[in-house]
């Protein structure tokens, strides 16, 4: 279900969204993305010189969705009296969202009660909008690293990437807010794009990756 084509599509979208908020990401053009049809975790920074960025089709969608198997097997675990308090304090009201019928995409912990980066939920059947969400957080690492100084709301910040601190989360927010809250990543219109071209990993093995 989750494809390149759309992925490609949802990429260009996101950094439209970047440089009219005065990012540069002139890099554009050399942006290598692999797509991986396998679970795992997805990356976006810097590696071999070029902007990167890879995405594990198998683990995009919802984390949790009512009905599902996984789901009712994490309830029965944080239900479970030994179930440390950490995991029912993070996953308790998620439950509770999935439980009413929403699909759930969590983030990492860290930045999961975040109103505007934390878990996302949403209609269970709309499978774009976790899809939307995933490349908005691997596209603000890839800009992290590659954009160099960056003025976001008034703040600024220097040139180096910053993994999962306070320059990303900017980022991460700007674009979340721009592209998921609000609708955007929805298909609009169909046009035809010409297939880019990829790049060729070349020069010294420098990564600068985070997941
Ligand atoms: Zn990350």
């Amino acid at each position: 279900m989750t494809n390149r084509a759309t992925i490609t599509r949802m990429t260009d979208e996101i950094l439209d969204i970047a440089e009219a908020n005065g990012i540069d990401v002139s890099w554009r053009e050399n942006l290598v993305t692999r797509t991986a049809d396998r679970k795992g975790t997805s990356y976006g920074g810097k590696k071999n010189g070029f902007p990167y960025l890879s995405i594990a089709l198998k683990s995009t969608g919802w984390t949790f969705k009512p009905n599902a198997i996984k789901f009712q097997n994490y309830l029965d675990y944080l239900v479970k009296s030994h179930t440390p308090m950490r995991d029912k304090k993070r996953y308790g009201m998620t439950m509770v969202e999935v439980a009413k019928g929403a699909g759930a995409w969590c983030e990492y912990r860290a930045i999961a009660k975040d109103t505007d980066i934390g878990d996302l939920y949403g209609e269970p059947d709309d499978e774009l909008k976790p899809l939307a969400a995933l490349l908005c957080h691997e596209v603000a690492h890839v800009i992290d690293y590659n954009s160099g100084e960056l003025e976001i709301a008034g703040r600024k910040f220097g040139p180096r990437g910053s993994v999962h601190g306070t320059k990303w989360r900017e980022i991460y927010r700007l674009l979340r807010t721009s592209y998921v809250a609000t609708g955007k990543y929805k298909p609009q219109v169909i046009e035809f794009k010409p297939p880019k071209r990829e790049m060729g990993l070349i020069g010294l093995p420098l990564f600068d990756l985070v997941a």
